[in-house]
């Protein structure tokens, strides 16, 4: 206990965190075992996460902290409002913490620097102040935004009245209809969809600051933390391929891969059809591949060293083959680099022939590592 910096903790905030969690866990369990779930609470449950966690993503995230798209009003109050309901503080205090995020990461100015662990990347930054208090002063952009400012001046009444009174409200009434107590309702309201939706998104938000920079491949990049997990990406709708969003900040897109698991992307996509949304920003799949690819050499270069250091014999023999195939790489790096220099126009095939002698290059390198490794 004499551990914890008393006079660092930010009493509000974790007041809120560690109250709202136990709420949901004693609260929701007895509820349900008293009362049971009806449809009726197990849709406004869905309902709420969706909008909240989507206002998260798609808003605060995408649209509001690093402008890979543009959005007309109906798109931003709404996830201003939905947002708000997620507790994670106003849209330009978010947006300041997650630019510092990017422009710092894993260093001592990054809020959620995961080098200091998963804990205080997770939550700790929160329960405790910032030591220095970060100032606030790369967000201008947004000051100019009146949605942004109005919802950063009444965040919490927003979020109180729309996240947590008005399911009450639905509840009361949506009992009242099936002939059930309408105050049973108005509780079921309170905690289910409620506090017990809050605490499920907010640390499905903390997932991206913490699982995100620890679990997963990193196929674009080695130079942050950041990883690209399948199974992140399902618990934070689409943020979990954060390799390539922290190399691509600007993309719209977080799973940039046809098949990968990107709700938020995909409904930036729809709004634009609809009309809803414009300018969506899109990185070049040459840029996407040649990132690609440098990785694919790193890591060969990287195996090929490991494999020089066995000395003579077999191993001898293993670096000639890694080093015809390291050369390879290499070769193809630079042709696909000045293409994209020059911004030649790459053709699908051409694209997919060299993703896939990148492929068949390192499964071999894997193969020739293995044999001698083993
Ligand atoms: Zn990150
Ligand atoms: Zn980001």
């Amino acid at each position: 206990m004499h551990r914890i910096p008393f006079n660092r903790v930010n009493w509000v905030t974790s007041s809120f965190l560690i109250g709202t969690a136990l709420t949901a866990l004693i609260g929701v369990p007895i509820y349900l075992y008293k009362v049971g779930l009806d449809w009726f609470q197990f849709a406004m449950f869905f309902f709420y996460l969706t909008a909240s966690m989507m206002s998260i993503t798609v808003g605060y995230h995408r649209l509001f902290s690093h402008l890979s798209f543009k959005a007309k009003t109906p798109v931003k109050l709404f996830t201003l409002i939905f947002g708000a309901c997620a507790f994670e503080n106003s849209c330009l205090n978010w947006a300041s913490d997650h630019r510092l995020h990017h422009k710092h990461v894993d260093h001592d100015e990054d809020p959620y620097d995961i080098s200091k662990g998963f804990f205080w990347a997770h939550i700790g930054w929160l329960l405790f102040k910032l030591d220095p208090e970060p100032e606030m002063n790369n967000v201008a952009d947004l000051r100019k935004d009146k949605l942004v400012m109005w919802q950063h001046k009444y965040v919490h009444w927003i979020g109180f009245t729309v996240g947590v009174a008005i399911p009450m409200i639905l509840g009361y009434f949506g009992n009242m209809l099936m002939g059930l107590d309408p105050w049973t309702g108005a509780l079921g309201g309170f905690l289910i969809a409620g506090v017990a939706r809050i605490v499920v998104a907010q640390h499905c938000t903390f997932f991206i600051n913490s699982f995100c920079h620890m679990i997963g491949r990193q196929p674009y990049s080695t130079s942050h933390s950041a990883r690209d997990s399948a199974i992140m990406a399902f618990f934070t709708f689409g943020e979990g391929y954060h390799n390539y969003h922290h190399e691509f900040q600007h993309d719209y897109r977080n799973g940039v891969k046809p098949w990968q698991w990107d709700p938020s992307k995909w409904t930036i996509w729809t709004l634009s059809k609809l009309g809803l949304v414009e300018g969506l920003r899109r990185v070049p799949d040459g840029r996407i591949l040649l990132a690609e690819m440098g990785e694919a050499r790193r890591k060969a270069q990287q195996d090929l060293a490991a494999v020089r250091a066995y000395g003579p014999g077999a191993a001898q023999r293993a670096a000639d083959a890694m080093h015809e195939i390291v050369e390879k790489l290499s070769a193809n790096y630079q042709e696909l680099e000045k293409a994209v220099a020059d911004r030649v126009q790459l053709s699908r095939e051409a694209m997919n022939e060299w993703q896939n002698e990148t492929r068949s290059l390192m499964n071999e390198l894997r193969r020739t590592y293995a044999s001698v490794s083993a």
